[in-house]
This record gives C-alpha cells, structure tokens and sequence, in this order.
C-alpha cells in the first residue's frame, strides 16, 4: 500500500522545507496542510465570517474549496481557483489563522480532505496533527524542533524574500510564540508530539543533514 511520511512540530522549524527535499528525493507527492489552514483564514477574513457565529462558519466551509497543484513540490493552493500562495504568508493571515484552525469544524473539513489525499498516493505531509490525527498509522513520523530565534529569523528572511518588507523580526518571533501557545493549548487536536515520533531537532543542522536524517529513518 501507499507510504505516508508526517511531519509535525512548531511553526518555522523548518517542517516543509524538509517535506518539500523529502518528497523531491523520494517522488512523493509534497502536501503543506498549514497552507489549508491559512487559505481558510484568508477566506473567512475576505468574507467577514463571525467565528462565534457557528452556522456563519459552517456556510463558509461549504463555498470555500481547496486545491493544490503539487508539480514542483511547492505549495500551490488555490482558494476557490486563485492561487493564493504568498497572500496566505502575509502577517494578518498568520495572526488570525491559530483561531481559525483552533474551531472544531475547520478542523473536521480539512481533516477529512487531508486523509482523502493519502488514500492511494505516497504523501509526505506537514503540520500540527498529522502524525496524531491525520495519518495515526503513518509509516514515519518526525517531530521538528528549533531554537525560537533560530525559527524568527528564517521566518524574517523568508517573508523579505517575498517582498514583505514592512514586517519587523520582533512582530514575527511574537507571531510564531503566540500561535505555539494557541497551537499547544487548544482544546482540538493540540500540536503534542505522537508516542512513535523521532524528534528532529533542527537549531543546528544544514538542509542536508536534515535530508539525511529524514531518510535514514525512510530506509533504516
Ligand atoms: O504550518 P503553518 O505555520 O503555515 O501553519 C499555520 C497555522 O495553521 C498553525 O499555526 C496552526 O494554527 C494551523 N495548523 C493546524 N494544523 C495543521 C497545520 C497548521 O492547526 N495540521
């Protein structure tokens, strides 16, 4: 049957871009899932959905659909046939988007979708519950760490590299703690390492070690 990779752990550790390297080697097909989670924080902020208002939320859900186009192993997503890719980077997604994700029936619909995409196919995919929700049974399960600032400063560089200039590396380090805190502490699916994943600590290791690691434990 099909092989499914997961990669959990806390925002900015450098999750997919260790998916992206690991799907590129392996020919899998690459799946962001934080990029679900955004492009529904981008929908619901363009529609003024009141997240209390749970028939609001559920409406939304129902016109919103999600698809990626997976060629070159980046996450292209489209919401509703736009390519939304880089909006979804832009700060205000990502400070709304821990409270989006944190409702119940976000979760559920993007679940749902995330597992139909692992039926048949070899997916590595990367998140906050993919080793713990998603995919309970994957065949690999990593666990990504990093040193804070390590993680401000990828974030800072990756943001200027799209041309967001205006964001300050102290409004990002406050960005990734407070989604951590929202992430860990939330009463659905909270990010917690699963019992069978290897934590990866990533502070100090290159994109190949990284790769290396990954791939010693895909062929032990
Ligand atoms: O991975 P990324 O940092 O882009 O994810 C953005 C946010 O989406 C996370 O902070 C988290 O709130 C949410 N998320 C989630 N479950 C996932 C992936 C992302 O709750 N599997």
């Amino acid at each position: 049957s099909n092989i499914i990779i997961a990669i959990d752990g806390y925002s900015s550790c450098g999750k997919s871009t260790l998916a992206k390297a690991l799907a590129k080697r392996l020919n899998f097909i690459y799946v962001d899932s934080g990029a679900m989670y955004r492009a529904t924080t981008l929908y619901f902020l363009n529609e003024n959905v009141d997240l209390n208002n749970e028939l609001e939320v559920e409406n939304a859900l129902k016109n919103l659909e999600l698809n990626f186009n997976s060629r070159d192993y980046q996450s292209h997503i489209t919401l509703n046939g736009k390519e939304v890719s880089d909006e979804i980077r832009e700060m205000h997604v990502s400070q709304k988007v821990s409270e989006v994700s944190a409702l119940k029936a976000v979760r559920q619909a993007m679940v749902k979708q995330q597992q139909k995409m692992g039926k048949s196919k070899n997916i590595v995919m990367d998140g906050r519950d993919i080793g713990t929700q998603v995919f309970p049974d994957a065949q690999i399960k990593l666990f990504m760490v990093a040193d804070p600032l390590i993680r401000a400063e990828r974030r800072y560089n990756e943001l200027k590299k799209l041309g967001y200039n205006d964001v300050t590396f102290d409004e990002i380090l406050d960005n990734l703690n407070k989604r951590d805190y929202a992430d860990t502490t939330r009463k659905e699916s909270p990010l917690v390492k699963a019992d069978d994943a290897i934590t990866l600590d990533n502070s100090k290791l290159t994109e190949a070690e990284q790769l290396a690691f990954a791939l010693d434990k895909v062929r032990p």
